[in-house]
């Protein structure tokens, strides 16, 4: 499932091919795109923007589109002389004067007011957005400080869109093997250095993935390990999906955890349990 990252990057190709356009044309075959011809169509597109896994794509008419893929919608960019053949359903297609931007197959789809944006239920609910620039590793470490969040453990904490916002499997394993934090660890079991990292690599290994589809470790980490012939999957990460592998940086074996059923790796030298020590 992509996370904050993929989402991130699919809202800027979408983004550069409606911001400032009006859409000319268009296809809404969803009920909740009902009032579209009246609140999309002949409309400019101001911005399109992600929050977590949503997409919010704001018209000059005052209204958000707000949708989330979940595991099954898909954006398609296109220019608009193409006939993208998809047998998947079409929710939704924006046509300006080159392009044509699709959306197929998500449900969880509704044109709300703008200024009523951050009181839509998921919207509502989300932690700090790792991704927004205007949340600063400082913000991070408040929050990871906070009631009811520093008694929750590392490996909840990193997958939780109510705790911080964008993140995702891979990029919980990633920032807990860069923080050097053990996925059993709980904020308030760790020193105020342990913290100060944990609440950097939120930040620094997230920028990271969206502004490098996807890789978490250092770029010439990753050349290295694909020039050894690793498949993308393992050559892109630190420890995800290097389960019984050495680590990159101390070469002790990746072990895989599970936690409600979702895959963990990390490393026990790396990332030493420090609860109760
Ligand atoms: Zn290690």
């Amino acid at each position: 499932m992509p996370e904050g990252p993929e989402i991130r990057r699919a809202a800027d190709k979408i983004g550069k091919a409606l911001v400032g356009k009006v859409i000319e044309d268009g296809e809404w075959p969803f009920p909740s795109l009902a009032q579209a011809d009246s609140l999309i169509l002949g409309h400019e597109v101001l911005s399109v923007t992600s929050r977590a896994k949503a997409m919010l794509i704001r018209f000059s008419s005052g209204y958000t589109m707000y949708s989330h893929n979940q595991l099954y919608g898909r954006w398609t960019v296109h220019l608009k002389t193409t006939d993208p053949r998809s047998r998947r359903s079409l929710r939704a297609a924006f046509i300006t004067d080159k392009h044509a931007v699709r959306l197929w197959s998500a449900t969880d789809i509704v044109l709300l007011p703008t200024p009523e944006e951050n009181g839509h239920p998921f919207l509502a609910r989300l932690g700090p957005d790792v991704l927004d620039e205007a949340i600063t590793s400082d913000d991070l470490l408040t929050h990871l400080k906070s009631k009811g969040i520093h008694r929750k453990k590392g490996a909840t904490l990193m997958l939780d869109q109510r705790s911080f916002a964008g993140l995702g499997n891979y990029l919980r394993s990633e920032i807990l093997h860069a923080a050097g934090v053990h996925p059993d660890d709980r904020p308030c079991d760790l020193d105020d250095e342990t913290l100060e990292r944990w609440a950097n690599c939120i930040k620094s290994v997230t920028v990271q993935a969206y502004e490098h589809s996807g890789v978490t470790v250092d770029l010439d980490v990753a050349k290295a390990s694909k020039e050894r012939g690793e498949p993308r999957r393992m050559w892109r990460h630190a420890v995800f999906c290097r389960n019984d592998r050495p680590c990159l940086t101390c070469g002790d074996l990746v072990l895989r955890l599970r936690y409600g059923g979702r895959r963990l790796d990390y490393c026990p030298t790396c990332q030493p349990a420090r609860r109760g020590s």
